[in-house]
């Protein structure tokens, strides 16, 4: 009994713990990072939010001794405007996220949000600041209403139902047994990758932060699905300072900039027509999803896994 006892109960703890610190942290970046050497320095003050710019000032960074993921990264989002990051796996573009949020100390440089360093500020402070939409969201078992609220405790059932219908996503809760009331997560209805996204979406609209990153999701959505995303993106995205994950690179040809990273190192950088022009690296990028567009027959249909 105790041998089957301890495991059980070890994992769910665990399971809590990593839950807990997955949605009260918006840590998600990385699930299953539960101890941390990051911690705010004494009589730390509260971030003082201005308009939102960031800057990463020649920031370098290894998760152990052995190897920089990030070598010398410079650049600026400057308020209201949406930089994206894009490159091949392992670059180093959630690591960029992870520095933003604090979640490790740079080994040098620094990475300032309105002028002040995130090293210097109280991390609930810079928390609070910025919102995360993740690439899974991960809900709590608990009604649709109390995962949108989430972002903002004190929302009245009116801004509940703004913020859900600025995410695309209203209508398709009034076609859940309860509307609101639904339990959704891990025993109640389970919700499609689009339409988690979306309760995403509607909770940082009404966190209603001054920056936002987004994690694009990398799996196929079907077309309408797509498009309503962008749209609630769009919203989300609006008058705040952006940075964004992209995975398809249709989705940033408006972006005011883009980074291109590759081993830890920002390779080439300007807006979509500057990259093509430079027939790079992103200009291969960009050529490869064209072709692969041009020979997927059928897009898969995320949304009806319900
Ligand atoms: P992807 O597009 O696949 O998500 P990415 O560009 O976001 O990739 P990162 O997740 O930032 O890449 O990872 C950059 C490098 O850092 C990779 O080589 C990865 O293996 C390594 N790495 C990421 N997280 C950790 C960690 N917690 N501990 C050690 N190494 C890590």
């Amino acid at each position: 009994i105790v041998q089957l006892y301890v495991p059980l109960n070890w994992f769910g703890t665990y399971y809590r713990a990593i839950q807990k610190n997955f949605i009260d942290m918006e840590n998600m970046f990385d699930l299953m990072r539960v101890d941390s050497d990051v911690c705010d320095a004494p009589g730390a003050p509260d971030l003082l939010v201005g308009r939102g710019d960031i800057e990463f000032k020649h920031v370098s960074f290894g998760y152990g001794p052995e190897r920089l993921v990030l070598n010398n990264i410079s650049f600026k989002v400057a308020p209201g405007s949406t930089v994206a990051l894009v490159g091949p796996s392992g670059a180093g573009k959630s690591t960029v996220m992870r520095l933003l949020f604090r979640f490790y100390d740079v080994n040098e440089g620094a990475v300032l949000v309105d002028g002040q360093n995130v090293r210097t500020v109280t991390q609930a402070s810079l928390r609070s600041n910025i919102g995360v939409v993740p690439q899974d969201t991960v809900l709590f078992n608990n009604t649709v209403r109390y995962n949108i609220q989430y972002g903002r405790q004190n929302a009245t059932s009116a801004d509940i139902i703004t913020a859900a219908k600025n995410a695309d996503i209203h209508d398709r809760i009034l076609t859940f047994p309860d509307a609101y009331d639904t339990q959704v997560g891990e025993r109640g209805l389970r919700l499609s990758g689009g339409e988690k996204q979306r309760i995403a979406i509607a909770r940082t609209l009404l966190k209603d932060p001054t920056i936002v990153l987004l994690d694009e999701a990398t799996s196929a959505l079907d077309t309408n699905t797509e498009r309503n995303i962008q749209a609630a993106l769009g919203r989300v995205c609006a008058n705040r300072t952006t940075l964004i994950i992209a995975h398809r690179l249709s989705t940033i040809i408006h972006a005011d900039e883009i980074l291109v990273l590759k081993d830890g190192q920002i390779i080439e950088r300007g807006n979509h027509e500057d990259l093509l022009a430079q027939a790079g690296f992103y200009a291969s990028m960009w050529q490869q999803q064209l072709e692969n567009r041009n020979s997927t027959p059928n897009e898969t249909n995320a949304e009806g896994n319900n």
